[in-house]
């Protein structure tokens, strides 16, 4: 593990640093960005043109190539600009998903002019794209979906539901993995098209959630059509597209470290307690011992990503581990710090609670952490087979076919 930068990664970082003094600013909201799942506050038209402003400049997506709007960067380019830009406040989720994964989908599978017609644009954040992958019968288990493709002519026609669709509410665009052969086994028969969140049949339900947000939805497919060229490769290999999507979703090492230790110890050294401020009980401390113990091994984790990037190496499954440590101690800190804050503890208001309200924001958000891109049992499925190389997990459906499942009507 290397902890420093090389002298090219720190020149990059200062020149990074010198762009976003200049240009983020102006764009900043305060520490509410980030809080906008909880807050649900709209950031939209800021959003939009601040990555509007980072596509003129090469800094969308660094790693892109430059013919389609990226700078040819590297992971590791990425990931220190993402880390300077954490620190300005202007950490916008609308584009996360769309540039992330949809669209990398999008230009592995798609011909030249569906790539031309959509890559700019969600480039400069002028139009948002959502991953229609979960429904009520498979979100762990992607391939378990049941929503249907029938082909009829050059168009397929849709029915079905998803659900948990992030963004779909405000969404031009989406990918879908659908069944289109129930007589395969459930990794066979599927297909991934794109499809315009427009078309008709295409119902989005927001649903409300604890936090006071309605950030992602319920997505109904009546009779909805697609053309044949809305299909991002083979038919029946949806499956394969499909890991393309996600492992985009595990590469996407983010900047921010979020909450941790060091925030609630401000906390407890401000709370007074009958025995003096909290800092000073023996309980707390032990608890605040966990709590460095586990953020000194998430930042080492984080470093070995690092290195592997650095070094032009893909990230191993390390980042299963700093999910499932982050997450739960998310969850932790933030019921400890609402213990501290007694009373006041039901305040969210970031103008009024300690800390911009980021416990109370980090109660309702964290167990939504621990289930979104991957629940802890099944990180820590992959942690067991792929780092401790225990046996995998029992697949006994792997070759039924798909029709003759439990689930599979
Ligand atoms: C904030 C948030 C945003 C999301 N955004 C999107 C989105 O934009 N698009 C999208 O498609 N989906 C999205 N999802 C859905 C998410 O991918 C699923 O919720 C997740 O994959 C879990 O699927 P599930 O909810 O169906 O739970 P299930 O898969 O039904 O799991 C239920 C329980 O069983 C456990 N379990 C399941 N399989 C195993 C196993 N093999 N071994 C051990 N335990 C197991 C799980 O850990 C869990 O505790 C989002 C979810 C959240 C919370």
């Amino acid at each position: 593990m290397d902890f420093t930068d090389t002298p090219e990664e720190a020149a990059y970082r200062a020149k990074a640093r010198a762009w976003l003094e200049e240009n983020a600013p102006q764009f900043a909201v305060s520490g509410e960005a980030e809080l906008e799942e909880v807050t649900g506050h709209d950031n939209m038209a800021l959003a939009k043109a601040w990555q509007a402003r980072k596509a003129a400049a090469g800094y969308a997506q660094i790693t892109w190539p430059k013919e389609w709007g990226g700078a040819g960067g590297t992971p590791m380019q990425q990931v220190i600009f993402s880390q300077e830009e954490a620190k300005f406040g202007v950490g916008f989720g609308y584009f996360a998903i769309g540039l992330g994964m949809c669209v990398p989908t999008v230009m592995a599978f798609a011909d030249e002019e569906t790539k031309k017609r959509f890559v700019g644009p969600a480039l400069r954040g002028e139009e948002i794209w959502c991953q229609l992958f979960s429904e009520p019968s498979g979100g762990s288990d992607v391939a378990a979906a049941r929503t249907r493709a029938v082909r009829d002519g050059d168009e397929w026609v849709i029915n079905g539901q998803k659900v948990w669709t992030s963004g779909a509410h405000y969404s031009d665009f989406g990918i879908v993995i659908v069944r289109t052969n129930p007589d395969a086994p459930k990794h066979k028969g599927l297909t991934m098209f794109w499809i315009d969140m427009k078309s008709p049949g295409v119902e989005v339900r927001p649903i409300h959630q604890m936090s006071g947000g309605s950030n992602f939805n319920e997505v109904y497919f009546t009779d909805v059509r697609v053309k044949d060229s809305q299909r991002l490769g083979a038919i029946d290999d949806g499956w394969k597209v499909s890991l393309v999507t996600l492992m985009n979703e595990r590469l996407a090492v983010g900047g921010g470290a979020g909450l941790d230790y060091s925030m609630i110890m401000r906390l407890a050294r401000e709370v007074q307690t009958d025995h003096g401020p909290a800092l000073s009980d023996q309980a707390f401390r032990e608890k605040l011992a966990d709590w460095y113990v586990q953020s000194e091994g998430l930042k080492f984790t984080r470093f070995r990503t690092m290195t592997a990037l650095s070094r032009g190496q893909t990230p191993g499954p390390e980042s299963s581990i700093g999910k499932i440590i982050a997450a739960n101690q998310l969850q932790e800190l933030s019921n400890a710090a609402l213990e501290l804050e007694d009373q006041y503890g039901i305040i969210d208001d970031p103008a009024l609670a300690p800390l911009a309200a980021a416990f109370q924001g980090g109660v309702l958000s964290a167990p939504g952490l621990r289930i979104a891109g991957g629940t802890d049992e099944i990180l820590k499925n992959i942690i067991a087979e792929r780092v401790l190389g225990l046996p995998g997990d029992i697949r006994v459906d792997k070759d039924v076919p798909f029709k003759d499942m439990p689930t599979g009507r």
